[in-house]
C-alpha cells in the first residue's frame, strides 16, 4: 500500500530521519492555523499519490497568512492528474542548496535490496536514468547482512555529493535502510533529499510503499490501509476480501490461486485479448466467493466476456461447479462466460454445469481454447456494441436528412 507524503514523513520521523515540522489538514482555516503555529515561510503541499505535484501547481510557498490562505484554498479541491486534493500538508519551508535523490527497493532479479543515490535530485529519477545513468550510484544490500557503515560510506562517496553532505547523507541513508527493512517497505524514496545552506541533510519529500502482507506484524498500519486510494472496483473487491487488481481490458478473469490467475492474464494477452483484471479467489470456490467475484467483475463496464479458470485441488470440481451455478442464480450478468474446469473431480463438475450451458455460458476443455473463446466473445460483444452505436448514428443521419428535406 502506498502512503501519502505526510504519512511517509511521519513514518520516516519514527526512524529518526529528519523531516520538516508540519501538519496535514483538510480545510483552509486549519491550514492557516497550522502555518501560524509553524511560522513563515511555509510550504503548502497537495497530498495526492502522484508525482510532479510541483509542476501541476500543487506545491506553493507562503510567506504570510494571506498567502497561506490563498494557496490552501486554491490547492484544496484541485485535480492533479485525476486525483482530487482533499488534504494539504503544511510544513516549514526549507532553504535548498542542493537537491539529491535516494531510495531503497527490492531488485528481484538480483534477489537483493537495491539502494540508489544521485546528486541529480528533484527531477524524475527515470529521466536521470535515461539521460545520465552514471549519475546514479547503486548499491546492493544482502538482507541477511544489512547495510554496514563501510558500505554506506563507499556508496555515498560514489554518488559525488557535496562533501558537506557526506555525514548527513550517511546518517539518513542508514536510517532509511532501517525504515525500509524493519518497516517492511517495498519502496522508500526521498526526492529531493536536500542539503541546506547551513549544511544539514533533510528529507523534503517522501514516497513510501509498504508490503500489504506485513500488516499482521504492524497493527498500526491499519490507519494507512484506511486511507488507501482504490478505484471503485478495487474497493468493492477489497470489501469482499478478494485478491483483485484492476486492469483496463475487456476480458474479466476469475481463477483460483495467484499463479493460475497470473497465467490466465498471460494467456488472454497471448491470444490477443486484453484482461480487465487479475482476480484470485483462492482455494475456496464456494457460491459466496464466486458470487462476490462475479459482482466485482460485473461492475466493470469495460468487461465484454468473463473467463473462469479453475483447477480443482483441495477444492473439488463439483464444489466449484455448484458454486458457479448458485452464484449465477444470484448475479445477473450481461457478459458471456467461458469456463475451463480441470483437476480433482473435474468430470463430476462438468456434469453439473452441462445442463446449464448456452451461448452465454460455455465450457472449453483447455485453458488455451477457453482463452481464445473468451477473447473472441469479447471482440464480438464489443463489435456489437459499436454496431448498435453506428446504427443509431446512421438512423439519426437519416432523420436529419428527412428534416433537411422538409
Ligand atoms: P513532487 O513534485 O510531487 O515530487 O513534490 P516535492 O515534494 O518533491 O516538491 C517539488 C519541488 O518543490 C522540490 O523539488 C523543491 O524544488 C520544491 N520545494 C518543496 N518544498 C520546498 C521547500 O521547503 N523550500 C523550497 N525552497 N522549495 C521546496
Ligand atoms: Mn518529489
Amino acid at each position: 500500500m502506498d502512503l501519502f507524503e505526510y504519512q511517509g514523513k511521519q513514518f520516516f520521523a519514527r526512524y529518526g530521519i529528519p523531516v520538516s515540522d508540519g501538519d496535514a489538514v483538510a480545510t483552509v482555516g486549519q491550514a492557516v492555523a497550522t502555518a501560524e503555529r509553524i511560522g513563515y515561510p511555509v510550504v503548502v503541499k497537495a497530498q495526492v499519490q502522484v508525482g510532479g505535484r510541483g509542476k501541476a501547481g500543487g506545491i506553493k510557498l507562503a510567506s504570510n497568512a494571506e498567502e497561506a490562505r490563498e494557496h490552501a484554498s486554491n490547492i484544496l479541491g484541485m485535480d492533479i492528474k485525476g486525483h482530487r486534493v482533499d488534504i494539504v500538508w503544511i510544513e516549514r519551508a526549507s532553504d535548498i542548496a542542493e537537491e539529491y535523490y535516494a531510495s531503497f527497493t527490492l531488485d528481484r532479479a538480483a534477489k537483493l535490496h537495491l539502494g540508489m543515490l544521485s546528486a541529480q535530485g528533484g527531477v524524475e529519477i527515470e529521466e536521470v536514468a535515461a539521460t545520465d545513468p552514471d549519475a546514479i550510484a547503486k548499491i546492493h544490500v544482502d538482507p541477511v547482512d544489512g547495510l554496514t557503515e563501510v558500505q554506506c560510506r563507499a556508496w555515498v562517496a560514489a554518488a559525488n555529493l557535496n562533501p558537506a553532505a557526506t555525514e548527513g547523507a550517511v546518517d539518513i541513508l542508514t536510517k532509511l535502510y532501517t525504515a525500509y527493512a524493519e518497516g517492511d517497505a517495498d519502496l522508500v524514496e526521498i526526492n529531493p533529499l536536500i542539503l541546506t545552506p547551513d549544511g544539514r541533510v533533510h528529507a523534503l519529500d517522501a514516497k513510501v510503499s509498504l508490503d500489504d502482507n506485513s500488516v499482521f506484524r504492524h497493527p498500526d498500519y491499519e490507519v494507512y490501509d484506511a486511507t488507501q486510494v482504490r478505484d471503485a472496483r478495487e474497493q468493492m473487491a477489497h470489501e469482499r476480501d478478494l485478491q483483485y487488481v484492476g486492469l483496463d481490458g475487456s476480458v474479466g478473469i476469475i481463477a483460483n490461486g495467484a499463479g493460475l490467475a497470473m497465467s490466465t492474464v498471460d494467456i488472454v494477452s497471448q491470444v490477443g485479448g486484453k484482461p480487465a483484471n487479475f482476480l484470485d479467489i483462492g482455494g475456496g470456490a464456494n457460491a459466496d466467493v464466486m458470487a462476490g467475484a462475479l459482482e466485482v467483475i460485473h461492475s466493470d463496464r469495460n468487461v465484454r466476456s468473463i473467463f473462469i479458470n479453475i483447477f480443482g485441488g483441495i477444492t473439488k470440481g463439483e464444489e466449484v461447479a455448484n458454486g458457479i451455478v448458485q452464484a449465477l442464480e444470484r448475479v445477473a450478468l450481461d457478459a458471456p462466460i467461458v469456463i475451463r474446469l480441470d483437476g480433482t473431480n473435474a468430470e463430476a463438475g462438468r456434469e453439473i454445469l452441462a445442463p446449464r450451458l448456452s451461448d452465454k455460458l460455455q465450457m472449453q476443455p483447455t485453458m488455451l481454447e477457453a482463452a481464445r473463446t473468451a477473447v473472441e466473445l469479447a471482440r464480438d460483444e464489443a463489435a456489437q456494441a459499436a454496431g448498435t452505436r453506428s446504427l443509431s448514428a446512421a438512423e439519426s443521419t437519416i432523420q436529419g436528412a428527412k428534416g433537411g428535406a422538409r
